[in-house]
């Protein structure tokens, strides 16, 4: 996929931080866009900053929803007759260590990260395929290579989506299907996520978090959004938005001496 231009793009979490840069970023390429979100007033308010000249539609969708998601693929398939790129992009946020997190919280945080990014692959995936220049784009996080404490779920889910996503690269080159697929890892982007989650802020690993917004919580989403849209350009398997090699390797190596 060399342009996004006239590319029919559909994005999940289109409400707030790295979905709405997505979203406005194509827009500004030109792509049709079929954006969707739990929170309404969010990704209404995407679809204005896109501006009048975009073809944009909007639809609340709660991801942890198959049948919600189903439907909204074939809704939006109806009206702009392809869907070239699909992106999973919608997710929360848990902090609780392992004992004390109830498996209400933890089906509650994977029925959004994990189940939603394999939702919206299946519902969409028969139509990027079809589009003939597809792509598949799932967010997994900088904590989809990186296990922290008090993250248990967050990593869980991640790891996951990186997993369901690197197999499902594998199966597309092997049948030689027309879909690239790339799974994003990013980390310390400035968004609402930290606010949206439930439960409480990292106890013994109050120094990672502190590092963490001090140190990498530098890059904003719009970076982040556009080295995203190079990496699909590009077709690159993988992209770390937000933390270069070199502050990733500093947090491993913090993350590694609170284990002692
Ligand atoms: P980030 O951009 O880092 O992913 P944000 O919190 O800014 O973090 O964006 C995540 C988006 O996912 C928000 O707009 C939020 O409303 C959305 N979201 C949260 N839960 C669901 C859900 N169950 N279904 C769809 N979207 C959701």
């Amino acid at each position: 996929m060399t342009s996004l231009t006239n590319k029919v793009v559909a994005i999940t979490g289109a409400g707030s931080g790295i979905g709405r840069a997505l979203a406005l970023q194509a827009a500004a390429e030109g792509a049709s866009l079929a954006l969707s979100d739990i929170d309404e007033a969010g990704v209404a308010e995407t679809a204005r900053l896109c501006g009048a000249a975009a073809q944009v539609r909007t639809d609340r969708i709660d991801v942890s929803d198959r049948d919600a998601v189903e439907a909204w693929a074939a809704s939006v398939v109806e009206e702009f007759g392809r869907v070239n790129i699909i992106v999973n992009n919608a997710g929360v946020s848990l902090s609780s260590n392992i004992r004390d997190m109830s498996y209400e919280d933890f089906e509650w945080l994977m029925g959004i990260n994990f189940w939603g990014v394999v939702h919206g692959t299946k519902a969409f995936l028969p139509h990027v395929i079809g589009s003939g220049d597809g792509h598949v784009v799932n967010i997994s996080s900088l904590f989809g290579l990186l296990s922290v404490p008090s993250q248990s779920a967050y990593n869980a889910a991640k790891f996951g989506v990186r997993g369901f996503t690197e197999a499902l690269r594998m199966e597309m080159l092997i049948d030689k299907l027309p879909v690239g697929v790339t799974c994003v890892h990013p980390g310390g982007i400035k968004t609402n996520i930290a606010r949206n989650g439930r439960g409480d802020d990292f106890h013994d690993a109050q120094e990672v978090a502190d590092y963490f917004d001090e140190e990498l919580a530098k890059t904003s989403p719009e970076n982040a959004a556009a080295a995203i849209w190079t990496a699909v350009r590009r077709n690159r398997p993988r992209v770390l938005v937000g933390a270069d090699a070199k502050i990733l390797d500093k947090l491993i190596r913090l993350v590694g001496s609170g284990y002692q």
